[in-house]
């Protein structure tokens, strides 16, 4: 459809032109850190038999305490320059903390307060995230902190962006699940019972076997690079880390479970996409089962509401740029630039594996099994590309990612239409690949490298926890909690990595909506030739 050259310029150069002054103006207004007085605070020492020792510092404000633990005395001491005698087992004496390089962001947007800040507590870094509704909820030493430094044109103008980003990524969330459901059961209903089975199959293979490769290919350049050998991995704070503690089983027996709603009508309400998915390719085979009459009547019914919510998200993806330009602003704006540089070389890894996975591995798979060109294909997809570069939302760009799959790449709605929907809950190529990174990164950092039967640990749950993690922001960030217990390593070690997270969600939220798409053309060229082959 023309809608793309609406302004006479292309709708992938417009997200671009978004994309980049976007980043210029967020670069320009980024407000910068507040660099806060160092302190002295009072530490709480446990020590405890058998689990390690336990370090409980409280904030003289008492909005945070941190906990960590060490294993060894030595480890303990070094990191706490203790000032008083701790080493006796088994009991509790309080020590002083030196807290300096306190790097701290303000974000006020859509009635909320959002207080990002890093620490070094005796030269570990922490880093702690405060989300408050009102500054009356926020303790004395922190209102009086917020009335200092809050506001301001740069910040108004930050939280502004959010806001606006915020109103687009509503806007798309808001067709979602009305155009899944038009477009899955358009889709299926259309398809004779015997093509759908082949489909199905094909398109769980083409999750499974990619993700798989993008595990690997992870997997053999965090051991070539080796970003945590030496690093100092700090500990970070329990409360940012809750919600992903569940065991294998339980994920497994959770998707399951998902994937059979007791009540349909609730799953839409609840956007829960496994059930909505799960039952309208049932209603849409159910259609072609009953066939006659019945059939033809709901099958005009499901493509009439499906055109109109292709118009309808057409002329919402229309405003992507502004959308693009917004969430850009934030993003530049509210990252203090100082965290890359601890980070560089875990984030240039999981940057390289990116890379490799979606410029080498997926196009190479396009150009011979699909039989379409790799550089075309990209291009057709380069504005669903960049605004999930953007948003960081594979759910949220969904209506996107339909649309260039169908209008630019010419793959037909029923093979899109099943393989997205399904794609962008299940099958994230990219969550996948950094949480085996992430991982391994922070093994190496606290006991060196790994072994590869425990690798191979790591490979398996790390696609598991990609197929759990849902399609918003950080989802795969909460999901690494599983991957690191299956290997026991601490959850606190996250505490870093979340600093930095944000930056690579948006590039691995790319790679996942890339593969879904690849998926499309892979699907699509199977599809066709199998039906060459059966006509011939
Ligand atoms: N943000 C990613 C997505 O929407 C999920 C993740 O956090 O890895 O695809």
């Amino acid at each position: 459809m023309s809608d793309d050259k609406q302004s006479g310029m292309p709708l992938h150069f417009r997200i671009l032109i978004a994309l980049v002054v976007g980043t210029i103006v967020g670069v320009s207004i980024n407000p910068g850190a507040i660099e806060l007085p160092d302190e002295q605070i009072t530490a709480a020492l446990k020590v405890q038999d058998g689990d390690g020792l336990t370090v409980d510092m409280t904030e003289p404000s008492g909005l945070e305490s941190v906990r960590r633990r060490f294993q060894t005395q030595e480890e303990f001491q070094k990191a706490l320059s203790l000032k008083d005698d701790t080493s006796a087992g088994g009991q509790t004496a309080s020590a002083l903390v030196s807290v300096t390089d306190r790097a701290v962001h303000i974000v006020e947007a859509a009635g909320r307060i959002t207080i990002d800040y890093t620490r070094q507590h005796n030269g570990q870094p922490v880093s702690t995230t405060v989300k408050v509704g009102s500054a009356d909820e926020l303790p004395e030493h922190w209102r009086e902190f917020h009335s200092q430094h809050g506001g301001g044109w740069k910040r108004s103008l930050t939280a502004a962006a959010k806001y606006g980003g915020d109103l687009f990524l509503r806007l798309l969330k808001m067709i979602t699940v009305p155009l899944i459901v038009t477009s899955l059961i358009t889709g299926v209903a259309g398809l004779d019972n015997s093509r759908f089975g082949a489909m199905f199959g094909r398109t769980l293979a083409y999750y499974g076997i990619t993700s798989m490769l993008a595990i690997t290919t992870g997997l053999i350049i965090v051991n070539i690079v080796r970003p945590g050998i030496g690093a100092e991995l700090p500990g970070g704070t329990e409360a940012v880390l809750h919600g992903g503690d569940q065991s294998l089983t339980g994920i497994l027996l959770g998707l399951v479970d998902n994937m059979i709603p007791t009540n349909p009508l609730r799953s839409l309400t609840d956007s829960s996409f496994l059930s909505i998915i799960t039952f309208s390719i049932i209603f849409g085979v159910f259609i072609v089962r009953t066939g006659g009459e019945t059939a033809r009547v709901l099958r005009d019914f499901f493509q009439a509401a499906f055109e109109v919510m292709m118009r309808l998200t057409m002329a919402i993806i229309s405003l992507a740029p502004y959308g693009v330009f917004c969430f850009m602003v934030y993003a530049t704006a509210s990252q203090g630039l100082a965290i890359f540089g601890t980070l560089a070389w875990y984030m240039l890894a999981v940057f390289l594996a990116l890379v490799v996975h979606s410029c080498i591995t997926l196009p190479l798979i396009v150009k011979f099994v699909a039989k379409r060109s790799p550089l075309e294909f990209a291009r057709a997809m380069s504005p669903a590309l960049m605004t999930a570069f953007s948003t960081a939302s594979s759910n949220g760009t969904l209506p996107l990612t339909m649309t260039c799959v169908e209008d630019r790449a010419k793959v037909s709605n029923k093979v899109s239409s099943f393989v997205l929907p399904l794609g962008a809950t299940v099958n994230m190529d990219g969550t996948a690949l950094y949480e085996a990174v992430a991982v391994l990164f922070i093994a190496q950092a606290y006991r060196g490298d790994m072994a590869i039967a425990e690798q191979i640990v790591v490979a398996v749950t790390a696609l598991l926890a990609s197929v759990g993690a849902a399609g918003i922001p950080h989802a795969g960030l909460v999901m690494m909690a599983i991957v690191l217990q299956a290997v026991n390593l601490p959850l606190e070690a996250q505490g870093i990595i979340i600093a930095v997270d944000r930056v690579l969600d948006m590039c691995r939220t790319s790679v996942n909506v890339w593969s879904d798409s690849c998926g499309c053309a892979i699907i699509a060229g199977l599809d066709s030739s199998s039906d060459g082959s059966e006509t011939s």
